[in-house]
């Protein structure tokens, strides 16, 4: 399957040089992103939730890399993905013949896959040859990303940790901010699909709603804890949440805030009764010193 880590052979200080060549320190602090991803269609239309992305995003530096969390990857242990060539996997089904064919032909790194690996002691980061780029990631970076010169790497998620430790990965994650690497969480706050109703375009249920009102508040009160513990926010969070893939991402991006940012949402917004396209902006925030 896929390849372990050559990170833990490597010394300390061969890491640090690893992570200056590939990586090197910049001025600034990257901004960091939690971002709604919806429907793949996403990928290849122009509306209201791309253009959204593309406000966002249209004042972040160009970065050395782009590392995306993605909900549709879930795995035993944590992996980047380390191949020169990324393909584009069309993990979706019941879609036009324009969706399945497109493709994301970008760059990945095998030396920044490399050096992000060994930044982190704990876990092991494993360096993935198999997997690639699936909708989680490309469906984003293809209308805000389109010229693909910016070198795309995904982080998996593993599967049998619990929300804590999910945070806590990503505040691991926090000095590639500091290296130029844009990172990505994508899912969806609220992500339903057994719920999903067509007819209801762009509204959400009322439980939807909610629960989307309520993270929308601890995000802003920076209350992560709470966030974590997303279990005990009642039958909002029993019904919004049913399974944890589309949340965990976003305990990765908030796990990259700093006491130096600021934090905006965007896309607040409901679908098909049961998934919410909120999204977040995390940046550095010049009236805080330091
Ligand atoms: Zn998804």
């Amino acid at each position: 399957m896929t390849m372990a880590t050559a990170a833990g052979a490597m010394s300390l200080s061969q890491s640090l040089k690893a992570m200056e060549d590939s990586l090197p320190e910049q001025d600034t602090m990257m901004p960091a992103f939690f971002i709604g991803h919806g429907s793949p269609m996403n990928a290849i239309e122009d509306n209201a939730v791309t253009r959204g992305w593309k406000e966002a995003m249209k004042n972040v530096p160009k970065p050395k890399a782009i590392l995306c969390v993605s909900a549709h990857w879930l795995t035993k242990g944590t992996w980047v993905t380390a191949m020169p060539k990324p393909r584009t996997i069309h993990d979706f089904r019941g879609f036009p013949k324009e969706l399945t064919e497109a493709t994301y032909p970008v760059s990945g790194s095998t030396e920044i896959a490399q050096a992000i690996s060994s930044s982190i002691s704990e876990p092991t980061v494993g360096l993935d040859q198999k997997w690639g780029l699936d909708h989680g990631a490309w469906s984003i970076l293809l209308p805000v990303f389109p010229n693909t010169d910016v070198p795309v790497l995904e982080f998996s998620i593993d599967y049998d940790q619990p929300a804590q430790w999910h945070y806590e990965l990503g505040q691991k994650l926090t000095g590639l901010r500091k290296r130029g690497v844009l990172i990505i969480g994508s899912g969806n706050i609220v992500h339903n699909l057994g719920m999903l109703n067509p007819r209801l375009a762009d509204k959400g249920f009322d439980w939807a709603i909610a629960f989307d009102d309520k993270l929308k508040s601890l995000i802003q009160k920076q209350d992560h804890q709470s966030i974590i513990d997303y279990g005990k926010l009642g039958r909002e969070a029993t019904l919004s949440v049913p399974t944890p893939d589309h949340y965990y991402p976003l305990l990765y991006s908030l796990g990259l805030q700093t006491k130096f940012d600021r934090v905006s949402l965007f896309n607040e917004q409901s679908v098909m009764g049961s998934i919410s396209m909120t999204s977040v902006k995390i940046e550095h925030d010049p009236s805080v010193s330091g």
